[in-house]
């Protein structure tokens, strides 16, 4: 069984010891220590990385009750070997997984919720607590409460005890593990059973910011994170508000305004468009049923509409029509409706033929086709001329 020196100290970045064991563990080399600082995943905290000897440590995990380190490459053939796991990994899950005891502590104490489990990710960590829904103003005092913990430094300890004497603490959440419990107490707030890596007092977890819920089967799983990774995020977080302020020229506390007004415009300027595109729709039917009068195949290139615009434009040009309608609209990406009202003809030999000269993706029925391909600039009239002279020949 291997030493988990985690367990004593978390603050300890580097170790010795000894290899126990070697194997492969899928098609990676992995190695069993008589010790070993890195933390493996498990209870809803992730791995630590780091280096064994020099090799790096990219996953360790609990296999048959045993930790297992993998590794990118073979360990150098020394003993005792030398490990350093990534502290500012380690430390940031430090800082998450003690909010989490402090988000615990802070539902039950203030709202008297049951937390149900937890999962400490690596861009966001997830607290899931028995209620039916959590309102913005809850998750606020729940939120306010915890960082009040921060702010009060309370000392976290780590203490054992019997199994059997767990029932008489007052503990957060039984255990059912056979042997000595390890307990994790913050000062007067919280005291669970927990085998994870913790800061030593609250004031170094800095900020803790609960993000958003959802519901999950009958509960609540609450987004946050906390220090640096929070931080970070709420950095990310005001530059995209400030970009967001430039752009709509207005200060945070106008900001939903002025995008529920932009968005009101937007709704105006798409309903104008609709009805000019009807208008224009009825002029350009029957300019190609125009057409039609002289030509068995029509050909038009109507830039700036958009495939379904194009699709509606020949679906009324073929109805009205018994002509073969090669329409195209040249953007990004050029789409292209193929669409007749005249039984017998087959559309296909359009599609084969413009695939034997751009790459081109749809397809459709023999009457009606609807594909797309790159813009072609100039060639792009002549292309469907050509298609053109293969329909007016079948
Ligand atoms: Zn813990």
């Amino acid at each position: 069984m291997t030493r988990r020196i985690f367990l004593l100290d978390s603050y300890q970045r580097t170790f010795s010891a000894t290899v126990l064991e070697k194997r492969l563990i899928d098609g990676s080399p992995a190695v069993r220590l008589d010790a070993t600082l890195f933390y493996p995943t498990s209870g809803g905290q992730m791995n630590d990385r780091g280096h064994l000897s020099g090799v790096e440590v990219f996953d360790v995990i609990v296999r048959e009750g045993e930790i297992w380190h993998l590794l990118a490459a073979e360990l150098p053939d020394e003993s005792p070997i030398h490990g350093e796991i990534d502290w500012p990994r380690r430390f940031d899950f430090m800082q998450q997984h003690t909010a989490f005891h402090i988000l615990a502590g802070a539902f039950s104490h203030a709202m008297k919720i049951e937390t149900l489990s937890s999962h400490l990710g690596e861009t966001f960590c997830t607290i899931d607590v028995k209620c039916p829904d959590l309102s913005q103003d809850e998750m606020n005092r729940v939120e306010t409460i915890a960082n009040q913990v921060v702010w009060e430094n309370r000392t976290i300890k780590a203490q054992s005890c019997k199994s059997e004497d767990l029932p008489k603490l007052p503990v957060r959440k039984l255990s059912d593990l056979p042997n000595d419990i390890r307990l994790i107490a913050i000062d007067r707030w919280d005291l669970d059973p927990c085998g994870g890596t913790h800061v030593a007092s609250t004031g170094e977890v800095g900020l803790i910011k609960i993000w958003g819920k959802e519901r999950i089967r009958g509960s609540i799983r609450c987004r946050f994170s906390a220090g640096g990774r929070c931080l970070r995020q709420l950095q990310e977080q005001g530059k995209s508000i400030q970009e967001l302020s430039e752009i709509l020229s207005t200060g945070l506390a106008d900001m939903p305004r002025a995008v529920q007004k932009t968005l009101d415009e937007l709704s105006k300027v798409k309903k104008a468009n609709q009805m000019l595109f009807a208008q224009f729709l009825e002029v350009w039917c029957a300019d190609l049923a125009h057409q039609a009068l002289s030509k068995t195949v029509v050909v038009r290139v109507f830039p700036g509409l958009s495939a379904d615009e194009l699709r509606l434009l020949a679906r009324r040009a073929s109805q009205e029509s018994a002509a073969v309608f090669l329409l195209a609209a040249p953007a990004e990406r050029t789409a292209f409706v193929f669409a007749t009202g005249k039984p017998g003809i087959d559309l296909h030999v359009v599609l084969n033929h413009l695939s034997t000269k751009i790459d081109i993706k749809g397809g459709g029925k023999a009457d009606f086709i609807q594909c797309s391909g790159p813009n072609i600039g100039d060639d792009l009239e002549p292309l469907l001329e050509q298609a053109a002279l293969i329909v007016a020949n079948l």
